[in-house]
């Protein structure tokens, strides 16, 4: 799978906000806090002047694209797939996308990151429902059963994540912290994304 080469911050630098791909450097040590680091990258990085439509409908395709760790011909396949799903493309589109085992893996808390979470599917840390799953665009349903390996249980990064893992848990998922046990209780609702992505106008983007 081709990944980004380009350094996280010059992605959230990019986009104007902060995408949280770093981990616990976004909270502790984030460029972006300091005001130098508000600007896009390079020389015309101030971005002077008001944003086209299609460059508005442009920017929320490439932030969904960077928050989710995917390639442009990844992001598109997954649109597609959301378009001849039944009911709103937008709403399918976030669906399918917080349904990926990678970012299940980081909503539930067992890493800080959805590179992170890439990195431990890879691995092959990750089981549902009995199975060894190691692909991140694994998509899990209502009923599954998340959890880890017995030796990395006992993972002293794990540990710790785990015991700041608390509120920060969706809906839509449940972990029992001591046994190291998630499961999907239902389907993420609009707005329940991981973070604040404007279907709509990823919608518009593939339209024109
Ligand atoms: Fe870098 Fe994280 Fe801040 Fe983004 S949110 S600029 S990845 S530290």
């Amino acid at each position: 799978m081709s990944r980004y080469l380009e350094s996280a911050c010059k992605l959230c630098r990019r986009e104007k906000e902060k995408l949280f791909l770093k981990g616990e450097r976004c909270t502790s040590n984030c460029t972006l806090d300091r005001k130098r680091g508000k600007n896009g990258p390079g020389q015309h990085g101030a971005g002077k002047g008001k944003m086209s439509d299609y460059a508005k409908h442009l920017r929320e395709k490439q932030k969904a694209r960077r928050v989710y760790g995917l390639t442009e011909e990844q992001f598109r396949h997954y649109y597609e797939t959301a378009e001849r799903m039944k009911g709103s493309t937008g709403d399918n589109l976030l669906k399918l996308l917080e349904l990926r085992i990678d970012n299940v893996v980081f909503r539930m808390g067992l890493a800080s990151s959805k590179k992170m979470a890439r990195q431990i599917v890879n691995h092959g840390n990750i089981v549902v429902n009995d199975k060894k799953i190691d692909v991140p665009r694994y998509q899990v349903k209502v009923g599954d059963t998340i959890t880890v390996p017995e030796k990395y249980k006992s993972n002293s990064v794990l540990k710790k994540l785990l015991e700041k893992t608390s509120t920060n848990i969706p809906a839509w998922l449940s972990l029992d912290k001591n046994q190291v046990v998630g499961k999907v209780v239902g389907e993420p609702l609009p707005g329940e994304s991981s973070h604040p992505i404007d279907s709509q106008l990823i919608v518009e983007y593939y339209s024109k």
